[in-house]
């Protein structure tokens, strides 16, 4: 009798299994199951996804390499007479990422910023302070990130105005000392409740908002109108100063 085939020790014999006429044997490692041939054992151990290279490198020598491609169709029975859907079970190894450790997170500099993005949105376009509160605002808001906190209509309205505030008087002030020269414009109008407002643009050249006021009791008449940008100036570095540009109006011609 001949020595029993090393390849035995990776392989449970499973005698005759219905439908089959040949006896069956079973993969240890993935439990496919192929005929109890020696050599059908080895072909299928040479493409068996789930032994590992220790197993597969002892069987068939150290310089053994599995071939990736062969070892992802090893799932599909591949012989004639194979009627069975086979169950592959395979060992999850340790260092494989499971989901089950995935945790959704937003450090708070990620918060920070998108929650700035959010209020310059919000101040920018004109948009009313409680959008953050209404439902179908956090509906969104939670779909796109569900760690993203919205910030309250009471930050909006205060602390996250005062800090949008500063910072975008800065950038501006820092782009009116930077330049070389700036030119000061000014206009005038009236809003939905005939409060007459003035406001003052400065170009850089590129444009920035300035100052804007309600004039109040206060007459736009020359004299007044001229105060009020001698007021301006003051708070300029008029030496930069290259021209001041209004509309045709007489008073701010006589101003
Ligand atoms: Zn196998």
């Amino acid at each position: 009798m001949p020595p029993a085939s090393p390849i035995w020790a990776h392989f449970n014999k499973l005698g005759h299994v219905a439908g089959f006429q040949q006896a069956r044997a079973q993969c240890k490692y993935c439990n496919y199951e192929v005929n109890a041939a020696a050599n059908k054992c080895i072909a299928h151990l040479k493409t068996c996804s789930s032994a590992s290279i220790t197993v597969l490198q002892g069987f068939f020598g150290p310089d053994f390499q599995p071939k990736i491609k062969q070892r992802n169709n090893s799932y599909l029975p591949t012989e004639q007479n194979s009627i069975n859907i086979i169950t592959v079970k395979r060992p999850i190894s340790r260092s494989q990422p499971s989901i089950n450790n995935f945790v959704n997170r937003i450090s708070s500099a990620e918060q920070d910023k998108c929650e700035l993005l959010f209020v310059q949105a919000v101040y920018r376009c004109g948009l009313f302070l409680s959008l953050s509160e209404l439902e179908p605002i956090k509906i969104l808001f939670q779909k796109l990130h569900p760690c993203f906190k919205l910030p309250s209509r009471k930050a909006l309205s205060t602390t996250l105005l005062d800090d949008v505030y500063d910072n975008t008087k800065n950038e501006m002030n820092e782009l009116i000392n930077s330049a070389n020269n700036i030119c000061l414009i000014s206009d005038g109008w009236s809003n939905m409740m005939q409060e007459h407002w003035t406001n003052y643009i400065i170009t850089t050249p590129r444009p920035v908002f300035f100052s804007a006021h309600q004039t109040g009791e206060i007459k736009q008449t020359g004299e007044n109108i001229a105060a009020d940008i001698d007021n301006v100036i003051s708070q300029i570095d008029h030496s930069k100063l290259a021209a001041i540009i209004t509309d045709n109006a007489s008073s701010m011609k006589k101003a």
